[in-house]
């Protein structure tokens, strides 16, 4: 056999090793969230676009309320802005709110209040970037569609050793097609759902709990003593973050 096809076999080896163990791993019960193991696609919007740039603890309180105001996308939509400003306030970046209030009366006025199941009509909502559209898609719909965060990039590129700087160009594509490729199509809610819970409860960017992670034996990272070092993130970006997206900086799982 050639190298280059032992390589291969190796990596193929290691992706289905992956995708197994965090399958098998994933029990939803030990980190019950309210909008966890639903498919009302205007809750799981509604979450997601709250837990942009803020933390799930904080979040929380503030979904809950939103859901109670206003138990439909056709309820936020008829809405007062200055009551929906009002309901948002302590959780900063206003400009969500102003997004929500827009994306929730285009669907009201110009979709017969049907939101949109599809991944690109997902994505034409204002404040909807790549991140958040394939949360939704896989979660309401359950579409094929992996969700790549600061989560994901981290599991990943510990556990498959890539040292691509994640916020480059070359980056984001790498990670965006391994992480197409690990999805599990046929289970495309719980795959997300468990890499997300597994970057936010095992794999996590200070003192990952490798002791028990149901992935070690194969860890890159953990292997080759390279956890600290990452992911890999650009100087240039970390100055210049004005070019990545605010919607998909997702602090929370
Ligand atoms: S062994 Fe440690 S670094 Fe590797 S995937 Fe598991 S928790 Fe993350």
């Amino acid at each position: 056999m050639s190298q280059a096809v032992s390589r291969y076999n190796k990596s193929m080896d290691q992706q289905h090793f992956f995708q197994r163990g965090l399958i098998a791993w994933y029990q939803p019960e030990n980190r019950p969230l309210p909008w966890k193991g639903i498919n009302n696609p205007y809750h799981i919007w509604l979450s997601e676009i709250i837990l942009q740039q803020t933390r799930v603890e904080q979040g929380m309180s503030y979904y809950l309320r939103f859901v109670e105001a206003y138990p439909s996308i056709r309820d936020l939509a008829a809405a007062p802005d200055d009551e929906v400003m009002k309901l948002w306030e302590g959780l900063g970046y206003y400009s969500r709110a102003r997004n929500l209030l827009a994306a929730a009366r285009y669907v009201t006025t110009e979709l017969g209040g049907v939101f949109p199941h599809t991944y690109t009509g997902i994505l034409a909502l204002k404040g909807v970037g790549a991140y958040t559209a394939a949360a939704i898609a896989s979660f309401a719909f359950n579409l094929p569609h992996a969700v790549v965060d600061g989560n994901v990039f981290r599991v990943l590129a510990r556990f498959f050793g890539i040292s691509t700087p994640q916020d480059s160009t070359a980056g984001k594509k790498e990670f965006t097609q391994l992480a197409e490729s690990l999805l599990q199509r046929d289970q495309p809610a719980l795959y997300n759902q468990a890499i997300m819970d597994f970057g936010a409860t095992v794999c996590l960017p200070r003192n990952p709990k490798c002791g028990q992670c149901p992935l070690h034996t194969e860890c890159v990272a953990l292997r080759d003593k390279r956890i600290a070092e990452l992911p890999v993130k650009s100087k240039k970006a970390d100055q210049d973050r004005a070019f990545f997206s605010l919607f998909d900086l997702q602090l929370r799982r």
